[in-house]
């Protein structure tokens, strides 16, 4: 009878136990399941960051692309500017008047030979002075319409009383007649 007392206590001890232990389990699951979330979401973060830094590194290979290209397309300019004008031009100028010759310009006894750099120089002042010279052209000509526009008519006497002396015939051509 006292042992059978002492099982069942030791069975409630047991089964109070068993609650408390159940109760530590299903605190533990809750906080694993937070954790397992919270992994959840920086996992998410760390993609998003992953694909943020793929578009960026993308952008930056495309902007130094079209960097190197218009690198290639201003050299490609250039080259095919100096081209030209070694295939068109030689210019030759004497070294008492030169102003455009430069340490690239070769030496021809009294003479320069003109580089093509130098060439482009000069070329782009020939330029220059033919735009002056036709502004020079329209602002003469505007020069002289201003001064025709502004001319006042002169007043010539011998022809304006000759006018008034026809007009007054016509208006006496009685008191002509009658003075014949
Ligand atoms: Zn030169």
């Amino acid at each position: 009878m006292k042992e059978l007392q002492i099982k069942k206590n030791e069975n409630q001890i047991l089964a109070q136990d068993l609650k408390e232990a159940s109760t530590r389990v299903e605190i533990i699951k809750e906080k694993s399941d937070g954790l397992k979330e919270h992994n959840r979401k920086l996992q998410k973060e760390l993609q998003i960051k992953k694909n943020e830094n793929q578009i960026l590194a993308q952008d930056l290979k495309e902007a130094s692309t079209r960097v190197e290209m218009l690198h290639q397309e201003i050299f490609y300019v250039g080259a095919k500017e100096i081209e030209k004008v070694k295939l068109v031009k030689k210019i030759v100028c004497s070294k008492k008047v030169s102003i455009f010759h430069c340490k690239d310009c070769k030496e021809k006894g009294n003479d320069y030979i003109y580089c093509p750099q130098s060439i482009i120089n000069i070329s782009d002042k020939k330029e220059k002075e033919e735009k002056i010279k036709e502004y020079q052209g329209l602002f003469e000509t505007y020069q002289k319409q201003e001064e025709e526009r502004n001319e006042e008519p002169i007043f010539d006497e011998e022809i304006f009383n000759q006018i008034l002396a026809k007009l007054d015939i016509t208006y006496n051509s009685e008191k002509v007649e009658m003075e014949k």
